[in-house]
């Protein structure tokens, strides 16, 4: 198996300005160790803010739990919730992508405060936009790190899910990353149905200001073009494959398996066409999608 050579790569998430959850993205590719050599970008100071600073760190108490290496400021049972949920994610992950199972450690930095949390990403990692938690991935390494506060749990399903899909396929386009990560970070009893946005799809289209748009998605490459919108359309597409018909499915999965072996294979959008006929046929569909969920979130509401 090919295994190719990891790049820099940080994501971030975080509630703030126009989004109501997701990452802000920003990523270069040239191998950290590269970019550390130069000191004259801020990305080269954000690679050199990867290195090992065990003082910085959290590191109270080490759980171990499966792949995960979780470190933090404060006393963690081994049997938290929180922690076994995050464990039965690498395998609803693996499932549902149709994704082996790694045993690369990913490591969850767990801070006690946000106080501690902002002037450690403040030292790390300089000009950083605020978020709650964020990923990053080195050519060595898996971490996320996160503030412990009210919405961890959705934080680190999120993240974690970014540390499990990139211990198994280091590139995967942004859209679809997000996607994956949007439709993991709901809790397991929601079986990948984000509430958040399929209201905001649902109104997007009523005020007929959107329609599902996958070349436009697909050619998305810098973080700072996402918007709720994209978030929200990224995680539908997701959705819609997973749980509208296994040809779907398996066009998803086999997509991720071939993209584990190529970074350069064919493109979900052409896949797509093959089955479904048209991009404009796909994009129907994604639409009668976002309305029968809203519809069915009305009976429930009801
Ligand atoms: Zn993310």
């Amino acid at each position: 198996m090919m295994h190719c050579s990891r790049f820099l790569r940080v994501l971030l998430v975080g509630a703030c300005l126009s989004l109501a959850s997701g990452c802000l993205r920003a990523w270069q590719a040239t191998p950290w160790k590269t970019a550390a050599l130069s000191s004259s970008t801020s990305l080269a100071t954000a690679a050199a803010g990867l290195l090992p600073a065990p003082g910085d760190l959290p590191g109270r108490t080490e759980v171990i739990a499966g792949q995960l290496v979780i470190h933090a400021d404060f006393p963690l049972a081994e049997q938290h919730r929180l922690i076994r949920e995050l464990e039965a994610l690498r395998t609803d992950v693996s499932q549902d992508l149709g994704l082996p199972i790694s045993d690369e450690p990913v490591h969850l930095y767990l801070f006690d405060s946000a106080d501690r949390y902002d002037a450690f990403v403040a030292r790390r990692f300089p000009g950083f936009p605020a978020r709650r938690a964020f990923f990053v991935e080195t050519d060595t390494m898996l971490s996320v790190y996160a503030a412990w506060q009210d919405r961890i749990a959705e934080d680190l399903r999120h993240e974690t899910t970014h540390g499990y899909v990139h211990a198994v396929v280091p590139t995967v386009p942004l859209w679809h990353d997000e996607g994956i990560a949007e439709y993991f970070e709901r809790p397991r009893s929601d079986k990948g149905i984000h509430r958040e946005h399929v209201a905001h799809l649902a109104g997007r289209l009523l005020e007929g200001t959107w329609q599902p748009n996958l070349d436009a998605l697909e050619s998305l490459a810098d973080p700072g073009e996402m918007s709720q919108d994209h978030y929200a359309e990224a995680w539908c597409w997701v959705h819609w494959m997973l749980h509208t018909t296994p040809e779907r499915r398996e066009i998803l999965q086999d997509y991720l398996a071939d993209l584990r072996r190529d970074g350069k294979t064919a493109p979900l959008p052409l896949r797509l066409v093959r089955t479904e006929g048209s991009m404009t046929a796909c994009s129907a569909a994604v639409k009668a999608h976002v309305e029968a969920l809203s519809h069915s979130d009305e009976t429930v509401a009801n």
